[in-house]
């Protein structure tokens, strides 16, 4: 058979790592604006397991956090998202997040999206000098952190519409009585409501458990 010898393009996957307690615009505007930028053909939100770095706070259950990211995605047909982090136990590490999007996705170049404030950690992260090999990085802007230019391949800077919004402030204000609404996606607004999550002190709900709710 005759070559035409042009290569196939290869598929380009956004990976957007993230406890996502909740998920909130702040995320989904920076998935959005940076696939536009790097002609991304998806982005795979994949939400940690058991978040090593935040092991000081109660986290919500994975289960929680999976189906809050996918109601939130539900409606972009480009965004989708991935169990990889939650089933597999143990703490999450970046390393091993794109270890196995790379094997299930092996016609795949990663394009791993990060805020400026986890950004400054990725250094530090384990067995970071592989991380290069396995993604490029996009670093995005973030009200409040100073995006740090790490001056190596393999690296991006993109600013980004600027959201004030953490997923922190979004469960103070749950527990306090204030409202999310336009802070997080309407679906996950009412899932919180459903479950009760975030109530400073009733525990939540279990997902698909509406004893109790009338
Ligand atoms: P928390 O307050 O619990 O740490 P968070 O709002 O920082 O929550 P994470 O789930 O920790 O949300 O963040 C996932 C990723 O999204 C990180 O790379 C983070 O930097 C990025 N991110 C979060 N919020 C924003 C925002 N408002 N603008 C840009 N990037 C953001
Ligand atoms: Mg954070």
């Amino acid at each position: 058979m005759q070559s035409s010898g042009q290569e196939p393009r290869r598929h380009r996957l956004g990976v957007m790592g993230g406890t996502f307690d909740p998920i909130h615009h702040g995320h989904l505007v920076a998935a959005s604006e940076v696939a536009a930028k790097f002609h991304l053909d998806e982005v795979v939100f994949v939400p940690t397991g058991e978040p090593w770095q935040k092991a000081k706070r109660r986290v919500s259950t994975a289960e929680h956090r999976y189906l809050m990211t996918v109601i939130a995605t539900a409606s972009n047909p480009r965004f989708s998202v991935s169990r990889v982090d939650i089933d597999r136990p143990g703490p999450t590490y970046t390393i091993d997040t794109l270890r196995d999007l790379h094997t299930e996705r092996p016609g795949s170049d990663l394009f791993f999206i990060t805020g400026a404030d986890a950004m400054e950690q990725i250094v530090s992260w384990k067995d970071s000098e592989e991380l290069w090999d396995l993604a490029h990085f996009v670093g995005v802007t973030r009200p409040g952190h100073e995006l740090t230019d790490l001056g190596r391949d393999g690296v991006s800077l993109l600013e980004v519409p600027a959201l004030a919004i953490s997923s922190t402030d979004c469960r103070d204000r749950v527990a306090d009585g204030n409202p999310v609404w336009y802070l997080v996606p309407d679906g996950v607004v009412q899932y919180i409501a459903k479950y009760g999550l975030y109530d400073r002190d009733e525990p939540p709900t279990p997902p698909g458990n509406l004893a109790g709710v009338s």
